[in-house]
This record gives C-alpha cells, structure tokens and sequence, in this order.
C-alpha cells in the first residue's frame, strides 16, 4: 500500500459515520464520460438542450431532449469498483450516505438502498409534469414517444413533461439537498470521489464535515478546488484507489 493511501486509512480507521461525496469522476470507469473531459458529456448530449427556460419555451429543444434522453440515455454502463466499495462500506455499517451529482445510477446498481444516496442534481428514473407535478413512470412515456409522439405533455393536464434530471437554471430537489446537510452534520469524516469541488453549492457538503475538523479525503485523478482544505488526496483512479481504501479500514 502506499504511504498516502495507508496515511488515509489511518485517518478513516475509526470513523463509524462516513459520508461519501461522488461525482462524474466515479462513473468514468462505467464509460460514462465527465462534463468536462475532452469527450464530456456535452459532446454527446447539447448543453443547451438542459437549460429549462429553452426546454420550457421552444418544442425543438424538447424534441431533441427526449431523443436524447430514449432508448436509455447511459447506454448500458455498469458499476464500476468504486461504486461497489461505497456499498461495501454500507454493508459493514460505516456510511452515514452517499450525496452524489451523478444521474446514471450507477450507485443503486451497484446495490446501495435509495434512501442512502441524496441525488443532487436529480436522476434519470423519473418524469414529471412542469405544471401539475404528476409522475410517470420512463415505460409509459418512452412507449408513447416509440409511437411517435416526439414531445409528450401531460394527459392530465396538458403541460409539459420534464426528465427528474435537474437542468441547468433550476433549483436543485429540497429534499436531496436536506438529507445532504443532516448527513454532513453528522459525520465523522468524508470521503469526496470523483470531483473537482468546483461546483457550489454542491461542495458546501464535504466543506461543512470539513470544517468541523472531520477527516477529509479526496480521491481523484487531477488537482481540486478543495486539495488545500483536505486532509489528502490521493491521486489516481476511483476504483482501484476507493476499494483499496475501503478494504483497509473494513478488514
Ligand atoms: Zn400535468
């Protein structure tokens, strides 16, 4: 093991109520490519098509989204060993919760119980009416859209239909952004995974356990926001590194 990553286990060994922060980064190695990579996201699906006021006014934009967005819109990524060792500290009763900016997931996949990830920016699992809040079940919407209805509206209603994903100029779900705070308060230590920190008031999270003194270890293949606030960060793949480090303090 190396001095960093052993120095990290040191750091977690004790640490019953770990929170782990993740971000694009963690599902890189599931072929899910980060925002701001060379071949990000945004190479793929068009910024612009995420931004609410243009999905709320134009239906060329909704078309386009909706084509994005079916057959299935994370193609058919995997967990990853990251995601499976947030699991795996799960299992042995270390993780207070997972507070993730990821909407693949890849997290539930991996087998880690809803009610322990606070989903920032949304998901991709659900529908629901800009003007009711009706949901619906993708199944029901992707069929319609199969029989070519490219921008389906509510039939309750008549509004606007919406992926739970939260788009850019919305406000992020109460709820998710709730659970993340009542768990940064009661942490012992924080684990971020796969994000630069740059994104606020995402990164208030890891902060907030920080601040109070709690371990704070960065797992992530370039420099962050955060790398002077940290206890450490260890430098190199998400999978290899995480499942290293889980397997040392749950042995
Ligand atoms: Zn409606």
């Amino acid at each position: 093991m190396s001095q960093d990553l052993a120095y990290a286990a040191r750091l977690l060994l004790d640490a019953k109520r770990i929170l782990i922060f993740s971000g694009a980064g963690i599902s890189t190695e599931s072929g899910i490519p980060d925002f701001r990579g060379t071949d990000g996201i945004w190479t793929k699906f068009s910024a612009e098509d995420f931004m609410l006021d243009r999905y709320m006014n134009e239906r060329s934009v909704r078309v386009r989204a909706w084509a994005s967005r079916f057959p299935k819109m994370f193609g058919n990524a995997r967990p990853n060993d990251a995601h499976y060792a947030v699991t795996k500290l799960w299992k042995h009763g270390r993780l207070i919760g997972c507070v993730t900016q990821n909407i693949d997931g890849l997290h539930q996949a991996a087998g880690l119980p809803q009610e322990m990830i606070a989903e920032l920016h949304g998901n991709s699992d659900g529908i629901a009416c800009m003007s009711c809040g009706a949901s619906y079940e993708p199944s029901e919407i992707e069929q319609r859209w199969v029989n070519g209805d490219v921008d389906p509206h509510c039939d309750r209603c008549g509004g606007i239909l919406k992926s739970t994903i939260v788009f850019f100029g919305e406000v992020l779900p109460q709820a998710a952004v709730s659970l993340a705070y009542r768990w940064a308060a009661e942490a012992d230590a924080v684990i971020s995974v796969g994000s630069s920190l740059s994104v606020y008031p995402a990164a208030y999270v890891p902060l907030d356990v920080a601040s109070r003194g709690a371990p704070f270890v960065i797992i992530n293949n370039q420099p962050t926001d955060l790398d002077n606030v940290a206890s450490l960060r260890l430098d190199g793949m998400a999978g290899d590194l995480l499942s290293r480090l889980v397997a040392a303090i749950t042995s």
